[in-house]
């Protein structure tokens, strides 16, 4: 288990557009393992790489939902339909959310980490996160695109938590999940 430092805005590495990974190394397989350490530890239900100074296009995800830890090497959102609106906040931004208006149903297509093509339709909060970290590789922060932007008072800070346990619960009973081939249960 490796924790990795994230950056925190602001941070030019935020904006700059992230790289497609040509070849999965060991090195990517440790970042995406690293990378779901540092999520789980700051209890983030999405992270990219470039918000641990790594500038590929790699993100992992997990909103507690049937998926568990989803990771994905070069994601590409290939539909989307509806349209959700709602308060989001980001790991390199902490203290702060905003609300955004997002896609309420992707489908995101990219690479697991054995290169096997996989493929993932989420909806409410999986929809929103998939959209938020994609934008990460995008060099792209929710606060770009928020209606409106504020600091939590501390007070709120554990309703707001709830509010996304609640949101997580939902997105449990919504999860709908396809892949490309056989599901890849193989944890290194
Ligand atoms: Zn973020």
């Amino acid at each position: 288990m490796a924790i990795r430092e994230i950056v925190l805005e602001p941070n030019e590495v935020l904006h700059q557009v992230a790289e497609e990974v040509k070849q999965i190394t060991p090195a990517i397989r440790k970042l995406l393992t690293d990378m779901a350490d540092t999520m789980y530890e700051a209890e983030g239900v999405g992270l990219a790489a470039p918000q641990v100074g790594v500038l590929k296009r790699i993100i992992v995800i997990d909103v507690g939902d049937d998926n568990g830890l989803i990771e994905m090497i070069n994601p590409v959102i290939v539909a989307s339909e509806g349209e959700q609106f709602g308060p989001e906040g980001c790991l390199s931004i902490p203290g702060y959310r905003g609300d955004v208006r997002r896609a309420n149903q992707v489908t995101v297509k990219g690479f697991d980490r054995k290169g096997k093509e996989i493929t993932i339709t989420g909806t409410e909060l999986l929809a929103r996160a998939f959209q938020h970290e994609i934008d990460h590789l995008n060099g792209i922060l929710y606060t770009e695109l928020a209606e409106n932007y504020y600091e939590i008072p501390p007070e709120e800070e554990e309703e707001f938590e709830q509010e996304q346990e609640q949101a997580q619960k939902q997105a449990q009973k919504q999860a709908q999940t396809t892949e490309a081939q056989e599901p890849n249960q193989e944890k290194e």
